[in-house]
């Protein structure tokens, strides 16, 4: 039997060929000018991604997301700040988990039923109420599989001090972001999820607001390698054509961004962003029509991952097991308090691999007992991808 296995987790996710292939490139170094150009446009088209215009800053270091997600507040902060965290999940909790172990004041702001996003309403009275030094958000919790509202927030703290950070690791590249419109200052994703590359790089962007505050925040709370300051400095230099160096960049990461950048803009943000709510909906009305539940409310449901509620007597390893047997890797639940698991599609995912994972989401159901009608899920999914032209 054949050993290709179809990557349904919320990353790292199914890389394309041909970015795969651009990473075993040889004698590349990072003082090259075919790297420089490689960056460079790499640089460019991280602007073109989140709709950035010439002011705001993209940064690529080494490292995963959560490099990024502790330099996206740590550059930011001095002693005694203070932060507001919004949380739907594990992600948005971590980040309360990696400041308590700076000297900064926090308050957290979670819905009232897990699933549900916070209102922006709610935010935005607690930054009347407190003036903060940095407001967070994770955009998609790919924990809840919930998608949080940015932009309203970002217009009530335009006027502010405050600072609006966003965790995309689950978001960038699979839902829309306008960064400007959306008044995001700190923006960060790691490489592996919607982006479609290997994972290994932590990508932030900056806005204005934010590299001015970087500039006049002395004694910052950033550790030495997360120092943005002296990463916008080697940025800019690669934009403009010369290589600089503070810590070697991952040169072939960098090559295969570039490539997976290239497919990105091919394939047009609309028209990506539209094919990831399409495949998302096709998957959740298969599960569904298995009498299966969401984990998220129905008004905040992610396009680049959905948690499905296990039936109380499905034990979650082995049914994951299972799923996984039949050669489609999802993900278990991450918390403990919910029977549940994770499918991740998004990147290239396409309509094959989503029948794929609802087929094998039904033999196992099947296998453990749980009854229902087989097709009765790929049904539904088929009249999806269908009314969409699939
Ligand atoms: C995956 C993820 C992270 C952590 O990224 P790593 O690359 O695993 O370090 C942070 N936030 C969200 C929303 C994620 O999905």
């Amino acid at each position: 039997m054949s050993e290709r296995r179809l990557v349904m987790v919320p990353g790292p996710i199914n890389f394309e060929p041909s970015v795969l292939r651009e990473m075993a490139v040889e004698g590349l170094d990072h003082t090259s000018s075919e790297f420089v150009d490689a960056f460079a446009e790499s640089l460019a088209m991280l602007r073109k991604v989140v709709n950035a215009t010439d002011g705001y800053q993209p940064i690529v270091i080494a490292g995963s997301g959560t490099l990024a997600m502790e330099a996206s507040v740590t550059n930011f902060l001095k002693k005694d700040s203070k932060v507001l965290i919004v949380s739907n999940g594990y992600f948005g909790d971590r980040f309360a988990e990696l400041l308590s172990r700076y000297p900064v004041h926090v308050d957290m702001i979670k819905p009232e039923v897990l699933g549900d996003a916070v209102s922006p309403e709610k935010i935005i009275a607690a930054v009347e109420k407190e003036s903060y030094d940095l407001v967070t958000l994770t955009h998609v919790d790919t924990s809840t599989a919930v998608l949080q509202p940015v932009r309203e927030v970002g217009k009530a703290l335009r006027n502010k001090d405050t600072l609006l950070v966003v965790d995309g690791v689950c978001s960038v590249g699979g839902e829309e972001i306008h960064i400007v419109e959306d008044g995001i200052d700190v923006l960060f994703t790691g490489s592996q999820k919607a982006l479609g590359v290997p994972p290994g790089l932590a990508i932030l962007w900056l806005s204005p607001k934010a590299l001015e505050k970087l500039k006049n925040v002395s004694n910052n709370l950033s550790p030495y390698y997360t120092d943005l300051r002296k990463w916008v400095d080697v940025m800019r230099s690669y934009e403009s054509r010369k290589p600089s160096y503070f810590g070697t960049p991952a040169v072939n990461l960098i090559v295969a961004l570039k490539k997976s950048l290239e497919l990105i803009l091919k394939e047009g943000l609309d028209r990506r962003f539209t094919r990831h709510k399409q495949i998302s909906e096709a998957f959740r009305e298969g599960v569904k029509a298995l009498g299966l539940q969401l984990l998220p409310k129905e008004e905040n449901v992610a396009h680049t991952v959905t948690a499905v509620k296990l039936p109380p007597n499905v034990d979650l390893t082995s049914f994951v097991s299972s799923v996984r047997g039949m050669g489609v890797l999802i993900a278990r639940g991450l918390l403990k308090e919910v029977n549940y698991f994770r499918v991740g599609h998004m990147g290239s995912v396409n309509a094959n691999d989503i029948i794929a994972t609802v087929a094998a989401i039904e033999r196992a159901l099947y296998k453990h007992g749980y009854n229902f009608k087989f097709g009765d899920g790929l049904a539904k999914t088929q009249e999806v991808l269908f009314k969409y032209g699939f």
